[in-house]
């Protein structure tokens, strides 16, 4: 199959080109003749499958071919991700292939004064990007009026979920015609997903390109057995001998993120973090920074580096285990994306070994363990138990809370979320 045969205009099959692809991923090959054709899809694909351009391509041709007029605050398009990174990316995408195309955009997420973004909603939109919490402020202050919109896509719908977003979701479908298309991706599909696509979708098409909390073939994954108080040696030892020049760095907590990404640089290797204490702009530089080769590393929380987009990244490190087994899974899916070659290494101590054991059984496989001369476990580490979800008391689905005006504090929220499930 080839993009030229797909039914795309010639404006954006340049934009296509222009980008460097060849042939359509396989979510791309089955996507795109189904999204054209009007009908709902619920598509189960992980990031690096090339999902985002399985819906952007089909989405610019359908609203440039049917024209539709164009008004302040009102989207005829509204694609909702569950994080600013993603929304960001997926903004970027609509810019990329929708280039030859006479088409608006805009994007809203927390983190950002409004005032800019309702600036630029007067200004006419026919392509809205939104994270469902700062979208819902909007609604609420009439400043993004939902009843144009023909088509809805949810990203990463299950981490939506996760992050307690269904309340904001269903609240902002309430304000948009029943006579659209949806379309709903999904990496996973927990009974929550599948009831909320059940309301959603109409006589949807399924489409699967990967198996659930399954890993790409093109990702050699691998675990490295040693004492945790070792662990920022031996990562140091591994980047340099092996000359790791884009390594993307992940710890379970914003405290461990900033000493590693420290202690890296200390040790000659440039290192950033990125973590949900970071400003919007600060995580933007961070990003920016280690995708132009400015520094080697980039030290992660989860929630941080959901759905980053980093084109060939070959180095994937896990310097502790996630609590979440699922969460390994969209870890590693940063690397060997649309059919490269990637590197996944975890670094296990002792008292991980029960994490480790929980996403062995979830991905039906044994790592293989890789033993670094020099680095072979001496004793049992000191018991430090890992704990284990959130604490007591927290309330996802109580997630994000509002003040009596309705709006939303959403960076404050962000903090609590990840303090608590990440501590
Ligand atoms: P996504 O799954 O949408 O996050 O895309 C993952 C990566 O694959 C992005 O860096 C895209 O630029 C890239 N990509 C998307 N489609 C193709 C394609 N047909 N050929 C090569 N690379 C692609």
């Amino acid at each position: 199959m080839s993009f030229d045969t797909m039914g795309l205009s010639q404006a954006i099959l340049r934009a296509v080109q222009e980008k460097g692809y060849k042939t359509p991923t396989s979510i791309q090959a089955q996507a795109i003749p189904i999204i054209l054709q009007g009908k709902d899809v619920m598509g189960g694909a992980q990031t690096g499958t090339g999902k985002t351009a399985g819906f952007v391509l089909p989405i610019v041709h359908l609203i440039s071919e049917k024209k539709g007029k164009r008004k302040a605050g009102s989207p005829r398009v509204l694609i909702l991700t569950p994080t600013r990174e993603l929304a960001d990316q997926v903004y970027e995408s609509v810019g990329a292939y929708g280039k030859y195309l006479h088409l608006k955009r805009c994007a809203v997420f927390g983190g950002v004064p409004m005032r800019a973004q309702i600036t630029n909603l007067r200004k006419g939109v026919d392509i809205l990007v939104a994270t469902p919490g700062r979208l819902l402020d909007h609604v609420n202050r009439k400043t993004i009026d939902l009843s144009a919109v023909e088509i809805l896509v949810l990203d990463e719908a299950d981490r939506m979920l996760d992050m307690g977003f269904i309340h904001d979701i269903r609240k902002t479908i309430e304000c948009m015609p029943k006579e659209r298309q949806t379309l709903l991706f999904s990496a996973t599909f927990s009974k929550e997903v599948q009831k909320l696509a059940e309301t959603l979708l109409r006589n949807p098409e399924m489409i699967e390109v990967a198996q659930r909390n399954t890993v790409a073939e093109t990702i050699q994954q691998s675990i490295c057995l040693v004492d945790r108080k070792r662990k920022a040696e031996l990562l140091t030892h591994l980047i340099n001998k092996n000359n790791w020049n884009q390594v993307l760095v992940f710890t379970r907590t914003k405290h461990m993120a900033d000493q590693l990404s420290q202690l890296l640089d200390e040790s000659g290797i440039q290192a950033t973090e990125i973590h949900g204490d970071k400003t919007q702009g600060a995580r933007k530089r961070a990003l920016a920074q280690f995708k132009n080769g400015h520094v080697r590393v980039l030290v992660a929380t989860d929630v941080a580096a959901r759905g980053l987009d980093i084109e060939q990244l070959s180095h994937v490190v896990n310097f502790e285990l996630p609590t979440v087994a699922s969460d390994y899974v969209h870890r590693i899916g940063r690397t060997g994306r649309a059919g490269n070659q990637g590197e996944a290494l975890s670094l296990v101590c002792n008292d991980e070994r029960r994490l480790l054991r929980e996403i062995e059984r979830l991905l039906k496989i044994t790592f293989p363990t890789v033993t670094v001369p020099g680095f072979e476990v001496t004793a049992p580490a000191r018991k430090q138990p890992v704990r284990k979800g959130p604490k007591k008391g927290f309330r996802p689905h109580s997630y994000p809370k509002r003040d009596a005006s309705g709006t939303r504090k959403e960076r404050t929220q962000d903090k609590r979320y990840e303090k608590q499930r990440y501590r």
